[in-house]
């Protein structure tokens, strides 16, 4: 047997969350924190505390057996380090903090017109902040090059004590170039003029082996009690989100019914429209290409508790559709797969029995789900086979019969839907890409 274990660590938007598994993906131990209530007055701190936390609580039967790990992040989530040092320079930006407009304006003269890299909350618009208000270049006056991480690429370097190496996924914002595999002109150029060259993390694939815990991990590793784990390249919590529901053949994709409903179609081709808010990842051999409606459960909450939810579906007869043509939303405006930011919620006429009217609900989500994928087979994705649901939604086994009906493929749920799985499981890629590396490496010696 695969004495292997491989660990998973998801810091998502509201706690964070690590997960074990064995060599056949069954989950040995899991465990979970919150940032806790002063979190805000000094993030990293709290992250930090959050990591070796977690991994001090894990079971030592458990921990001693670790032989890789992944760490994903919040998207667009960047720190301001010292390089030499790794001293914390500036309160690390969050994932959903727009930039203000002279950074925004900035980022949007450097990045290709609708380039994600040029949106208000991107990684690239957060280093022009630092550059406009001086940080960086107050952090270059202390002598040292200062750099820029992501928050997945920071919690990792406080285990490998790398602070050069990011990931395709979490470099897409700043304007890593995952289908060259390098930043592109444009960012560099631009870098060059403001001496800031050196301080690109280098993107690598998500789950590729990474490197083994260099000085730092023996301090931190020993503290972690994992110290010669691999730590492996990681990735963004949505897309952890999405290898955790173990899709992996191009035409599957993953429906997300949350708050919101996104949607990942694994392609064999990019997509990129940012007319429709559309952008592919870089994963393994194929893309993921995504996009996500404002239609979702925001919507169900409005009217339903979870309770009622369950109680009213039990009287749908998925069989006898209700003829309603909705468009649910809770403000005007949608991105995906209609681009119309005038768009009015559509939610009338209401039928007096709330089971009719949530059946109208979910028969128009799906229909709207069918329209996200027919977009994206428009506009060049491959073909879909089957779909994936995770999410709150994918308790409802009859949206699901309704939802297969207006796609045309296969529906199931995943069964995993944790980040920190999927992070677990681009461990255990990695891993297995160590394994296999080292026997090529005896075959050549012998
Ligand atoms: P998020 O993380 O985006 O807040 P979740 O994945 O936790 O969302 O899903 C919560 C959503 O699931 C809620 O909006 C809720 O309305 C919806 N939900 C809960 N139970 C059901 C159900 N039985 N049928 C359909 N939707 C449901």
């Amino acid at each position: 047997a695969d004495e292997a274990y491989h660990l998973g660590l998801d810091f998502g938007t509201s706690g964070a969350r690590v997960t074990v598994i064995d060599g056949s993906g069954e989950v040995v131990t899991e465990a979970k924190s919150g940032y806790g209530a002063d979190a805000a007055a000094d993030w990293a701190a709290a992250w930090e505390r959050v990591l070796f936390g977690l991994l001090a609580s894990l079971p030592e039967a458990a921990r001693g057996r670790v032989a890789s790990l992944a760490i994903d992040g919040t998207s667009a989530t960047a720190l301001l380090l010292d390089a030499a040092s790794g001293d914390v320079l500036a309160a690390p930006k969050l994932y959903n903090e727009a930039q203000g407009p002279d950074a925004v304006a900035a980022a949007k003269t450097v990045a290709p017109p609708a380039h994600t890299a040029a949106a208000a909350t991107s990684t690239l618009a957060k280093l022009l902040t630092w550059h406009l208000g001086g940080a960086w270049q107050a952090a270059a006056a202390r002598g040292t090059a200062p750099a820029l991480l992501h928050q997945a690429d920071w919690l990792a370097s406080l285990l490998h004590g790398r602070r050069d190496t990011s990931d395709w996924n979490n470099a897409l914002k700043l304007g890593y170039d995952p289908g060259l595999e390098a930043y592109p002109d444009w960012l560099l150029s631009q870098a060059r003029r403001g001496g800031g060259e050196a301080a690109w993390p280098a993107g690598r694939p998500a789950g590729r082996l990474g490197r083994r815990g260099g000085p730092a991990a023996g301090a931190n590793g020993g503290r972690a009690g994992a110290s010669d784990a691999i730590v492996c390249g990681g990735t963004t919590d949505s897309i952890a989100a999405f290898v955790a529901a173990g899709v992996t053949e191009v035409g599957q994709a993953v429906t997300s019914l949350g708050s919101t409903m996104a949607v990942k179609l694994l392609s064999s081709c990019r997509v990129d429209d940012s007319a429709y808010g559309i952008y592919s990842h870089r994963l393994g051999g194929s893309w993921l290409v995504g996009g996500a409606s404002n239609t979702g459960g925001a919507v169900l909450r409005q009217f339903f508790t979870d309770a009622q939810l369950a109680e009213l579906t039990a009287r749908i007869e998925v069989a006898r559709p209700s003829g309603l043509d909705y468009y649910p939303l809770v403000t005007p405006g949608e991105r995906f797969p209609v681009n119309d930011p005038g768009l009015r919620p559509r939610l009338e006429p209401r039928p007096e029995d709330d089971a009719v009217f949530l059946q109208g609900i979910l028969e128009s989500m799906a229909r709207i789900e069918g329209e996200a994928y027919a977009q994206l087979r428009r506009l060049g994705a491959s073909p879909l086979t089957e779909v994936v649901t995770a999410g709150g939604g994918a308790v409802n086994a009859k949206w699901t019969a309704m939802r297969a009906a207006a796609l045309g493929v296969p529906v199931r749920r995943a069964a995993q839907g944790e980040a920190s799985y999927g992070a677990a499981l681009l461990a255990r890629q990695g891993w297995r890409q160590h394994l296999a590396q080292r026997r090529e490496a005896l075959l050549t010696d012998g």
